[in-house]
């Protein structure tokens, strides 16, 4: 009688557990480190095969996390991931606003129509800003250093 074997590769769900996964974090706009999400973590083997069965693994090529609820593979890394809490969300929103051209005070306003106090804009813009201001010759408006044009009056900006 024939003896078929070889070898294949397999996925075998390893095991499971709750995790943060980036992607629902961002979509049900998460920001706390509770672990929501159901994950499974999947191994990528090798396996012996008789008979087109697999009897066993002998070599490990791989692992992956998937989300149970949305279905996206990570790194195992994303076990660790760490949503950001609203502050750290603010600050790059703030940061990527003022590197865009938006002057200081009018995104101080733009926060403040959104729900935001006078206090809390002000600092919230002041944490990214940290001093580093340049001002638009023309119109007076003050914007992040590193920022080359005014959006205002298409100025020249220099510190
Ligand atoms: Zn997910
Ligand atoms: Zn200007």
């Amino acid at each position: 009688m024939f003896i078929i074997f070889g070898t294949r590769g397999r996925e075998v769900n390893e095991r499971s557990g709750q995790f943060n996964c980036p992607n629902c974090c961002s979509q049900q706009n998460t920001t706390t480190d509770e672990k929501k999400q159901k994950y499974t973590q999947i191994k990528i083997a090798k396996y012996f095969t008789l008979f087109f069965i697999p009897i066993f693994s002998y070599e490990t090529l791989g692992r992956y996390i998937k989300c149970n609820e949305c279905n996206n593979d990570y790194n195992e890394k994303v076990l660790e991931y760490v949503p950001p809490t609203f502050e750290e969300q603010i600050a790059s929103y703030v940061e990527q606003e003022l590197k865009s051209g938006t002057p200081i005070s009018m995104l101080v306003n733009k926060l403040k129509a959104q729900g935001f106090d006078e206090q809390q804009s002000t600092n919230a813009v002041n944490n990214v800003v940290k001093g580093n201001i340049v001002s638009c010759h023309q119109c007076k408006m003050d914007f992040l250093k590193g920022v080359e044009k005014c959006s205002l009056c298409e100025g020249r900006i220099s510190g």
